[in-house]
């Protein structure tokens, strides 16, 4: 007998293409996601900065060639020092650091995100954050496309002596723009500062150089197998202070100023990348000719400038920072009067960059590092303005086809839309209370340690999707069978019911997330042309996807479990045997 059975909502509709549309739709949105979250990561790994050719010579005029000097600029000595991934807190522990802060300058800053060591490096010798300098993650490969210190100092005739890791070579070509270079393979099961301080004194000893830079990397790598708070870093960071009083007493001749500042900080655990104060709360130290005495607030991007103008060198050119006024004992000449014309050309070509020539209508007024930060930020928010405008319609789309699925699985049954709501509530209550309470996790580069995790950590969260999506579609059979007085499961005639309602209750999560995913890419968009999106809700935006990809495993299995507690759940047997 082929009798109509009145399914959800009691009619005869072709009841089995609910449960494959269901299913077909699941596995659609799996598939989209996989693909946007490639594309997404990709774009930030390869964003193209439209900015490294940028020279501000169309509105401040051509700046002399560097090897012209700058009028009535003393050529000072500076020794540049770069401790990666030193934390604030632990470098009050350290002597060497603590002497240089008595004599001259105690410098807070804040780190441009993401706080990972390439793109940090880079905004230290050129002053330019990871949007303009285009390095955004440690897997930059190639040349740094924008001046440096380097270039700057070695164009302007300076003898110039790097000692660090190689990497140096690979990013800032060091042997080639500069006088000389000690330079030490990558090594994490070695302790290497001791050898690259060596190679800094070495370099030094005949003849000393005008400007010297040397990286230690070593306190980045306890952070890293250790973690921040751990005495084992505390234990590389009391090395550290003692090789770095090493090199401060070799190098100093009297008429030396210092700068040393890490390139991020780490967290307790270990991890940086994020925005954690731990990794971006950092600081500098300066002291020596041409420092004040003082304290001050900056950002990193502030930090080669000031070296430049404390130098008397141009800055570098891309660079958005300024020099730090409070700290600058003199203008060192015209070198801080320089710095502020190139600032002030960058900032008019960044905004003709973002807006076109028509943004520059008002921007006669410019007079402080505070107003050409505004004005490039009130760029920023114009241009995200008028792009978030076209994108609001996308963003409607993805809400009528969250409300049309709801209406949809309403119309048929309430009760199969109040359990698939349930089920997917305890989805999102599950997954979160995992990521957030039982890992200890955040919406932060920071979270994975090293590199290496990366793939471990994502399939990880795919893994818990995928079995958080199952527990949902558990949830929803069981909240069905309690709203009906006398449930009848699938054998008694409601089999593509039963079945569909694991895939309804997964495409209904999965559709929260992707109104989510819609949220981020009408703020920032699916590419990274112009502006890097916030990192938070870029980390964020990929999890998104991540679990909306695995959540098609969840759709299949789902099918099963709704059906196996239709099928055997005592109420439901009860209604069959009556
Ligand atoms: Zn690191």
């Amino acid at each position: 007998m082929n009798k109509p059975v009145r399914g959800w909502g009691g009619t005869t509709w072709p009841r089995w293409s609910i449960l494959v549309a269901l299913v077909v739709l699941s596995l659609g949105a799996s598939y989209g996601a996989y693909t946007l979250a490639g594309y997404s990561w990709d774009q930030v790994v390869s964003y193209q900065s439209p900015y490294t050719t940028m020279s501000g010579i169309d509105y401040v005029g051509a700046r002399p060639n560097l090897d012209v000097a700058v009028p009535n600029a003393e050529a000072r000595r500076v020794v540049l020092i770069v401790i990666d991934g030193l934390r604030d807190d632990a470098s009050r522990t350290m002597d060497s650091i603590n002497a240089l802060r008595e004599q001259g300058a105690d410098v807070s800053l804040t780190v441009p995100q993401p706080s990972l060591s390439y793109p940090t490096w880079t905004t230290i010798l050129t002053g330019a954050p990871q949007q303009i300098s285009g390095v955004t993650t440690n897997w930059y490969e190639g040349r740094v496309p924008v001046e440096t210190l380097f270039d700057v100092a070695a164009g302007s005739g300076r003898s110039v002596a790097v000692a660090g890791p190689v990497d140096l070579e690979a990013l800032y070509g060091v042997s080639e723009v500069t006088s000389a270079t000690a330079l030490t393979e990558w090594d994490d099961a070695t302790y290497m500062s001791d050898d690259i301080v060596d190679g800094a004194l070495a370099l030094n000893a005949s003849s000393p150089a005008n400007f010297t830079f040397v990286l230690l990397p070593d306190v980045d790598v306890a952070g890293h197998a250790y973690g921040g708070a751990s005495d084992e870093y505390a234990a590389t960071v009391a090395k550290i202070d003692d090789d770095l009083a090493r090199l401060i007493a070799g190098l100093d001749d009297g008429s030396t100023t210092f700068v040393v500042l890490p390139d991020h900080g780490h967290t307790d655990t270990g991890g940086h990348g994020g925005g954690e104060a731990a990794a971006t709360a950092t600081f500098a130290a300066f002291a020596g000719p041409g420092v004040a005495q003082t304290t001050a607030e900056a950002n990193l991007e502030d930090i080669a400038p000031t070296v430049a103008v404390i130098a008397g060198l141009q800055a570098p050119l891309q660079g958005t920072g300024t020099a730090i006024d409070a700290i600058l004992a003199d203008e060192n000449g015209s070198s801080r009067d320089a710095d502020m014309v190139r600032a002030a050309g960058i900032t008019l070509e960044y905004i003709a960059t973002v807006l076109g020539e028509d943004g520059l209508a008002d921007l006669e007024s410019i007079d402080s590092p505070a107003a050409f930060a505004r004005l490039r930020a009130n760029a920023d928010a114009e241009r995200l303005a008028a792009e978030r405008s076209g994108r609001l319609p996308w963003l409607i789309g993805a809400i009528v086809a969250l409300a049309a699925l709801l209406v949809i699985v309403g119309v048929r049954s309430w009760r199969a839309l109040v359990a698939s709501i349930s089920g997917a509530a305890v989805y999102f209550g599950l997954y979160n209370a995992l990521f957030f309470l039982a890992h200890d996790y955040a919406w932060s580069l920071s979270t994975f340690n090293e590199e290496s995790q990366v793939s471990a950590f994502f399939n990880g969260r795919m893994l818990e999707a995928a079995g958080c999506g199952i527990i949902a579609c558990a949830v929803a059979a069981l909240v069905y069978v309690a709203l009906r007085r006398q449930p009848r499961g699938p054998h008694s005639g409601y089999l593509p019911e039963w079945l569909a309602l694991g895939p309804a209750t997964i495409l209904l999560t999965q559709l929260v997330l992707a109104l989510q995913v819609a949220i981020f890419v009408w703020q920032w968009g699916a590419s990274v042309v112009w502006i890097l999106p916030n990192m938070q809700d870029a980390f964020k935006y990929d999890l998104d996807l991540i679990q909306l990809t695995a959540l098609a495993a969840a759709a299949l299995l789902g099918a099963g479990i709704t059906w196996a507690i239709g099928r055997l759940h005592p109420r439901t047997r009860k209604a069959a045997s009556q």
